[in-house]
């Protein structure tokens, strides 16, 4: 009677457990992609399948045989399938058809095995033994879609894949435990259950939560750091990396350069063919100077039709002619829209990041450069000149 009432009370507290998952599942952000959020779908009937599996477990114990063996090994089997397709869905993906009909085969195969174990009286052994063959394959599958599809630089990911990793050497290790009846009694043996069910429960969770903050976090980091039209980096984005960039360079004692540009009568293109003809330009002209750029170059919009690139290891005579490929590229390349050609032009402004000067000071070195580009009659690069000393520095003009 007493393993009765501990049974009971375990049933209750494993299912406490998971109604207490499912609770959190919904306070987790959705993902906007269909896809992904129905992964919470999956992960909130794997709560409930391996409860399920465990309450099937327990009336073995509790000297239900029959019913044990009906509902036991395709529950835990079943809750294991559904890790495997939460981890799909969260990468919004669609199990495959061959996925879907080998999940439908193998759950066939272990409902017959395990009743016709049950009816042909073999040992309980034999079922515990194709339990753990069963959860292992769909757990391998769950880490191998993980291993191909996880974006590695997000933490996240990396979490969620190493605790899938926990749950398979939790289920391989437990089953010798389980299957040498190392415990004695029924009830022990069922409170060793509880343990291993709570911790596969916990680690799928987590890992899901983790995996669903972390993605949230970068999604909201690239929106921070993103202009939105011309997909760039804005100031955000300036003043939180490239300062401590620029000096980590510096450290290194690598030359650093800043070249600010601006679109010539930007707003006559306004004026003349309407807002939205000139957010196309703007997003030309971001085109075509990213197709000039190398990989570690830092193009941002600095405000309106003002940009600032970042060019490190970036000596002043290699800067000053990118500069001028930059112009180059950007004059011979005429925004086309439906009948039109916009010609674009640009001034741009240079200057070196010095010694004793942060990243703004050379910017704003190079912004009195491009003021005298444009005093001087625009679509023209000029490099600011440290030693000529005025309010509005000027040097050397390359057109
Ligand atoms: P200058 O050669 O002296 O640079 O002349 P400009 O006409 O390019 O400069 P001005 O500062 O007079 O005008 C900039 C215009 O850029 C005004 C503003 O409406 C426009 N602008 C700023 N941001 C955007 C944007 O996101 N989209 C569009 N279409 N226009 C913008
Ligand atoms: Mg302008
Ligand atoms: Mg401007």
């Amino acid at each position: 009677m007493e393993e009765v009432i501990l049974i009971t009370i375990l049933i209750a507290m494993v299912g406490a457990f998971a109604l207490i998952g499912i609770v959190f599942s919904y306070a987790l952000p959705t993902p906007s992609q269909t896809d992904k959020a129905s992964a919470a779908y999956y992960a909130r009937l794997f709560l409930f399948f391996l409860w399920l599996g465990f309450v099937f477990l327990c009336l073995r114990a509790l000297d239900m045989p029959a019913l044990h063996a009906a509902g036991c090994n395709i529950s835990f089997t079943l809750a294991a399938y559904m890790v495997f397709l939460t981890i799909i869905k969260r990468h919004g993906k669609q199990p495959r058809t061959s996925h879907l009909a080998l999940i439908i085969a193998h759950l066939v195969v272990v409902q017959v095995f395990s009743v016709m174990a049950f009816w042909l009286a073999i040992p309980f052994w034999f079922s515990d033994v194709l339990l753990a063959i069963s959860v292992f394959i769909p757990q391998l599958l769950a880490l191998q879609v993980k291993l191909t599809s996880m974006d590695r630089r997000n933490p996240g990911d990396r979490v969620l894949c190493h605790l899938l990793l926990v749950n398979i050497l939790v289920c391989l290790t437990s089953v010798p435990v389980y299957l040498f009846d190392v415990v004695s009694s029924g009830a022990q043996q069922m409170l060793l259950a509880m343990g291993l069910v709570v911790v596969l429960m916990l680690n799928v969770m987590l890992g899901f939560a983790a995996s669903v903050i972390h993605s949230l976090v970068v999604r909201l980091r690239k929106q921070i750091y993103q202009d939105p039209l011309t997909k760039c980096h804005n100031r955000h984005f300036l003043q939180d990396y490239a300062s401590t960039f620029v000096d980590t360079m510096q450290v290194h004692r690598e030359k650093v350069c800043v070249l600010v540009t601006d679109i010539d009568h930007f707003k006559s293109i306004n004026d003349q063919y309407g807002h939205l003809t000139g957010d196309r330009a703007l997003n030309h002209f971001t085109y075509h100077l990213q197709q000039e750029l190398r990989e570690s170059d830092v193009l941002i919009r600095w405000g309106g039709e003002e940009f600032l690139v970042v060019l490190p290891g970036c000596s002043v005579e290699d800067a000053s002619a990118l500069a001028e490929r930059l112009r180059q590229s950007v004059a011979r390349q005429p925004v086309i829209i439906d009948t039109h050609s916009i010609a674009l032009t640009a001034s741009f402004g240079l200057a070196e990041v010095a010694r004793d000067c942060d990243l703004f000071a050379a910017i704003d070195r190079a912004d009195s450069a491009l003021y005298e580009a444009k005093s001087s009659g625009r679509d023209k690069v000029i490099v600011f000149d440290p030693n000529y000393r005025t309010d509005r520095a000027m040097s050397m003009a390359f057109q």
